[in-house]
C-alpha cells in the first residue's frame, strides 16, 4: 500500500510520502538503540516531566491534531478531538504511575533480601492501525517510554501525517532523539526491522492476519509480542434493561468511530420478549443518524477510511443476504463522493453462518432474537474472537452469569465497552493476548528480574 494521505470524505489525494530507503531505516535502528543505553538510565522524575509536556502540548493542540486525523481517516472532527484529549489522559496516567507500578518488590524468602526489580528491554516495535490513529499510539508509547523502552512505530500506510506528528510531539515534549521515532514504511518492510536484533519486542494492533505474520516472525526470533486483533463484540439485552438507554448506547456502540472500532458492539442479541420493540427503535435510531462531512462538528457519521472497507463491508452485507437476512434498514452505499455506507440493521440471520460472527468493520449492525440467557450466551461465544462484551440486564444472578460466562477480555454490565487507562485492555482467543493500560500494560515489555542476595 502507498504511504498517502486520501481524504476519505472525497477521494482526494492530499500528500505522498516515499518509503524509508534501507540506510534510512538502519540509521534510525542504530539511533533506537543508541539512545535505549542512555536513556534507560534516566529518572523517571526526567521521563514524568517529558510525558507531562507531552500531554500539554496535545490537549493545547488538540484541534489541530484533531483535523489531521479527520482529514486521513475520516473520524468525525469531535471525535478526533477528544481522541488528543484521551491520549493526554493515558500519558498523565502513566507519568504519575509508572513509578509505582515499577517500583521494586520486596519478597521475604531465606535470602537476606529478595526482590523483584522491573528493568526496560530496549527498542519496541509498534505496528499500528488507523482507526484510532493516535490512540492505538500513545497507549503504547506512554508506558513503554515511562519504563525506559525507546519506541519505533511503523503506523498504516494511510495515516502519515498522523504519525509524524505523533514523533513531533515527543520530541518538542523534550525526550531525548530517538526515543520514540517514526519508520515511514510500508508493511513489507516490517519481518526485516523485527528479525533486526537491535529491535527487542513488538506490539500489533491491527487484522488477525498481520498479527499472525508479526507473530510468527517475533517468535522465530524469540521475541515478546502482544497482540490487539480484531473482535466480534455482543451486546446482549434482557427483559430487564432500561430498554431506551440499552437502545441509545446500542446505536452509538455499533457507529462508534464510522463504525471501525475493534470493540464497537458488532451483534445484538436480543430477549424474545423485547425483541420487536428495541429493534424497531434501534431502527429509528440508525435512520435518524447525521451523515456528512466529516469536518462537520454536527456529523455523526462520516465517510470509511478508504474505499476497499466500503467494498469489503458490502461483500459481507451481501453474504449476510444470500443466507437468508433481511434488511431492517441500510443496506447500501451511499451515493456521493467519498466512502461513505448507509447506517444498516441485519436480523433473521443463521448464527452458524461464518458472516454472523465476523468482524464487520462498519456502520452494520445484526440482530439475534434469543429465547433465554443459555442461548445469548451461546451466541455470544460463537466467535472466534473474544475481545469485548456488553450485556445489559438489572437481575444480579443473569449479571453474575454473564460476568462468568462470556469469553471475552472484557464484560461491561449496563454500559459500553470502552478503554480507560486504569484498567487492562486486550482480548482471548484470536483477538490476541496480552493486555495494554494500567500496571499490565507497562508491564509487558519489561524484564522481571529476580534479585536475590545470600
Ligand atoms: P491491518 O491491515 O492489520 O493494519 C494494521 C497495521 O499492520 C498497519 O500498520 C499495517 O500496515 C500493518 N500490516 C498489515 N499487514 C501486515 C503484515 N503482514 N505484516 C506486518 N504489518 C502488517 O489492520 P487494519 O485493517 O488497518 O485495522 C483494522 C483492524 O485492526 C481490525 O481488525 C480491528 O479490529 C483491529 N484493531 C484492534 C484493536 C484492538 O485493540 N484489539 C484496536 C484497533 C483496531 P499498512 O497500512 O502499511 O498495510
Amino acid at each position: 500500500m502507498a504511504i498517502a494521505s486520501i481524504n476519505p470524505a472525497n477521494g482526494e489525494t492530499i500528500k505522498t510520502f516515499e518509503s524509508l530507503k534501507r540506510e534510512e531505516i538502519e540509521q534510525r535502528l542504530q539511533l533506537a538503540a543508541d539512545t535505549f543505553r542512555t536513556y534507560r538510565r534516566t529518572t523517571f522524575e526526567s521521563r514524568t516531566q517529558w510525558m507531562h509536556r507531552a500531554a500539554e502540548i496535545l490537549e493545547r493542540e488538540k484541534n489541530e491534531l484533531g483535523k489531521i486525523m479527520t482529514l486521513e481517516m475520516g473520524k468525525p472532527i469531535k471525535a478526533a478531538i477528544g481522541e488528543a484529549e484521551k491520549c493526554a489522559w493515558v500519558c498523565r496516567y502513566y507519568a504519575d504511575n509508572a513509578a509505582i507500578h515499577l517500583a521494586d518488590q520486596v519478597v521475604e524468602t531465606n535470602a537476606t533480601r529478595s526482590s523483584i526489580r522491573f528493568q526496560p528491554l530496549g527498542p519496541v516495535l509498534a505496528v499500528m492501525p488507523w482507526n484510532f490513529p493516535f490512540w492505538q499510539v500513545f497507549r503504547f508509547a506512554a508506558p513503554a517510554l515511562m519504563a525506559g523502552n525507546v519506541g519505533l512505530l511503523k503506523h498504516a500506510s494511510n495515516v502519515p501525517q498522523c504519525a509524524l506528528a505523533i514523533e513531533d510531539i515527543f520530541r518538542r515534549a523534550g525526550f531525548p532523539e530517538g526515543a520514540f521515532q517514526t519508520l515511514l514504511v510500508s508493511s513489507d518492510a516490517v519481518e526485516a526491522i523485527l528479525k533486526d536484533q537491535r529491535v527487542v519486542a513488538a506490539t500489533l494492533t491491527g487484522s488477525e492476519p498481520a498479527g499472525r505474520s508479526v507473530a510468527s516472525i517475533a517468535g522465530q526470533h524469540i521475541k515478546k509480542t502482544v497482540l490487539e486483533l480484531g473482535g466480534s463484540d455482543p451486546f446482549i439485552v434482557m427483559p430487564s434493561a432500561t430498554l431506551d438507554t440499552a437502545v441509545e448506547t446500542a446505536v452509538k456502540a455499533r457507529t462508534i468511530n464510522n463504525g471501525q472500532s475493534c470493540i464497537a458492539a458488532k451483534r445484538f442479541i436480543i430477549a424474545d420478549s423485547i425483541y420487536d420493540e428495541f429493534a424497531t427503535k434501534f431502527v429509528e435510531r440508525m435512520r435518524a443518524l447525521r451523515i456528512g462531512d466529516p469536518m462537520e462538528e454536527s456529523t455523526e457519521i462520516g465517510p470509511l477510511a478508504t474505499p476497499q472497507i466500503v467494498n469489503d463491508l458490502a461483500e459481507q452485507v451481501q453474504r449476510a443476504l444470500d443466507s437468508g437476512a433481511r434488511v431492517l434498514t441500510g443496506g447500501h452505499k451511499l451515493n456521493r463522493p467519498g466512502n461513505f455506507y448507509e447506517p444498516t440493521a441485519l436480523d433473521n440471520l443463521d448464527p452458524s453462518t461464518p458472516v454472523s460472527c465476523e468482524e464487520i468493520f462498519g456502520p452494520v449492525a445484526m440482530l439475534f432474537r434469543v429465547g433465554d440467557i443459555a442461548e445469548a450466551i451461546a451466541i455470544a461465544n460463537s466467535t472466534s474472537f473474544g475481545l469485548g462484551a456488553s450485556a445489559w440486564t438489572t437481575d444480579p444472578a443473569e449479571q453474575s452469569e454473564f460476568i462468568e460466562s462470556l469469553d471475552a477480555g472484557s464484560v461491561f454490565i449496563n454500559g459500553m465497552v470502552a478503554s480507560d487507562p486504569r484498567l487492562p485492555f486486550g482480548g482471548i482467543k484470536n483477538s490476541g493476548y496480552g493486555r495494554e493500560l494500567a500496571e499490565f500494560g507497562i508491564r509487558e515489555f519489561v524484564n522481571i528480574k529476580t534479585v536475590w542476595v545470600a
